[in-house]
């Protein structure tokens, strides 16, 4: 008899009541900690962070900047972890204090990249607010300095984060359930 996957609706995994509740916390650390910055820009990595950027950046008190990355990996590329920049931030980010936001954190080699051209570029702070963290999958070291859920290692869709474009749009994050039939 042949065994055939497919996958079904995700299901809930972190309901959009509990993303809202948790969004309201970082936005209160993170109003605390740049009440004194004279210039701070908001950058989201494209386009899995949109979602959970917007709800964030909406709940800011601070005067706020937003900018956005797009990166992809290679997918030829023999070196693990090497990244392409797709899309660049518009706005000099000489001397400002970078909120990086991201979806998820997996491997961590996006956020390696991103994180030392920032500095490269001559940011005065950079710190990285990320929704999700799968800590067991991290190859390569990076420190959240606001998570929103740490999640085990399996494969996430919805609240901007997406399979093959879709599932972005689901208010909740979710996870598929492989069926046999
Ligand atoms: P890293 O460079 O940390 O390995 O990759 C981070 C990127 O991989 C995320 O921004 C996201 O696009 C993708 N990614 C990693 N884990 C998941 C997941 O569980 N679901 C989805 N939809 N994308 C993921």
């Amino acid at each position: 008899m042949r065994t055939k996957k497919r996958t079904t609706q995700p299901s809930v995994l972190i309901p959009e009541a509990d993303i809202e509740r948790r969004i309201g916390e970082l936005a209160a650390e993170i109003d605390r900690d740049y009440a004194e910055s004279d210039r701070l820009i908001a950058i989201g990595i494209l386009k899995g962070s949109v979602f959970f950027m917007t709800d964030l950046l909406k709940q800011l008190k601070v005067p706020v900047s937003v900018d956005f990355f797009q990166t992809s990996s290679y997918r030829d590329s023999t070196e693990a972890g090497e990244i392409r920049i797709r899309k660049d931030v518009d706005l000099s980010i000489r001397d400002a204090d970078v909120l990086l936001i991201e979806d998820i954190v997996d491997t961590g080699y996006t956020l390696r990249t991103i994180l030392s051209l920032l500095h490269f570029r001559g940011a005065k702070s950079v710190k990285l607010c990320a929704l999700l963290d799968k800590a067991a999958r991290r190859e390569v070291e990076v420190t959240i300095d606001y998570r929103g859920f740490q999640i085990d290692d399996i494969f996430v869709v919805g609240y901007g984060l997406d399979y093959a474009e879709l599932y972005r749009n689901l208010p909740y994050i979710g996870v598929f359930h492989a069926v046999e039939d």
